[in-house]
C-alpha cells in the first residue's frame, strides 16, 4: 500500500483558498525556501521537536507514517463541506509533469506558489530549480483549471521590483489565472526553528510594510489580476 509521512491535518480550515478544507500538510517537501514558516515539513523523515511547558522542555516527534487508505477515510469525513465550498489544491508546483497529469482532471482549483522567476535565485533561495515549476504552471493554466497563483512578498528575495514586473508578465500571458495571493513575510514560523534545532537564516528580517504591499498589489491589479493580501 502507497504510504506517506504527514506532520499536521488541520480540519475546518478556512486559510490559504477559499471554502472550508481539510489541510493536510506533508513532510519531504522537495524545497528547502530560506523563509519557510512550516520547517517541520521540509524533512521527510520523523524529526525531534521541544516544546516548553510550565513542567519543563519536552521533546515530541514530528511525522506520522500513513497509508493512502486511512488518510482518505479521515478526509472523507468532511466531504459534506467540501462539496459545499469547491476543493483545492495548494502546491510548489515541483512535480513531475505526469503527476500534474494525472491529478488535474480531479481539481477544482489550483493554488500555484510563484516565487522567484530569476532561475539562479530561484536554486539559491529555495534549492531547487524553477524550470520545472514554471513548465507545470503553464501546463496547468493551459487546461481548464482555474489557478490562483500566490507570491510570498520576502523582503529582499522575493518583493523586488524585477522579479514582481516578471511575474507580472508571465502570468499575464497564461489564460486560466482567476487571481493573485500576495503573501507577505511573517514572523511566525521563527520559534519553530529553534524547536526543530535549525538555524533560523530569516531572524533578522522583519514583514514587509504595508506602503510596499499596497504599491505591489496595485502593480499586479494594473495588469487586470483580482489581486488578495494573505490568500
Ligand atoms: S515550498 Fe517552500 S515555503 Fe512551501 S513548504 Fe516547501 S519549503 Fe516551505
Amino acid at each position: 500500500m502507497t504510504k506517506g509521512i504527514i506532520f499536521k491535518i488541520k480540519k475546518y480550515a478556512l486559510h490559504d483558498g477559499p471554502g472550508i478544507r481539510t489541510t493536510v500538510f506533508f513532510k519531504g517537501c522537495p524545497l528547502s525556501c530560506r523563509w519557510c514558516h512550516n520547517p517541520e515539513g521540509i524533512d521527510p523523515r520523523p524529526q525531534t521537536m521541544s516544546r516548553r511547558t510550565l513542567s519543563g522542555k519536552i521533546n515530541e516527534t514530528v511525522g506520522t507514517v500513513i497509508g493512502v487508505d486511512e488518510l482518505v477515510k479521515e478526509i472523507e469525513k468532511d466531504l459534506l463541506f467540501y462539496d459545499e465550498s469547491g476543493g483545492a489544491l495548494d502546491t510548489s508546483g515541483f512535480a513531475p509533469p505526469a503527476v500534474v497529469d494525472l491529478i488535474l482532471p480531479r481539481l477544482q482549483l489550483v493554488l500555484f506558489d510563484l516565487k522567484i522567476m530569476d532561475a539562479k535565485q530561484h536554486h539559491r533561495y529555495t534549492g531547487v530549480s524553477n524550470r520545472i515549476i514554471l513548465e507545470n504552471l503553464k501546463r496547468i493554466a493551459g487546461s481548464e483549471t482555474p489557478v490562483r497563483i500566490r507570491v510570498p512578498l520576502i523582503p529582499g528575495i522575493t518583493d523586488g521590483d524585477d522579479n514582481i514586473a516578471e511575474i507580472v508578465r508571465f502570468a499575464g500571458a497564461l489564460k486560466t489565472i482567476q487571481g493573485v495571493d500576495l503573501l507577505p513575510f511573517h514572523r511566525i514560523g521563527g520559534e519553530k526553528y529553534r524547536r526543530l534545532g535549525l538555524t533560523d537564516n530569516m531572524a533578522g528580517t522583519v514583514p514587509p510594510v504595508p506602503e510596499r504591499v499596497e504599491e505591489i498589489k496595485n502593480r499586479f491589479e494594473s495588469a487586470r489580476f483580482d489581486v488578495s493580501i494573505g490568500g
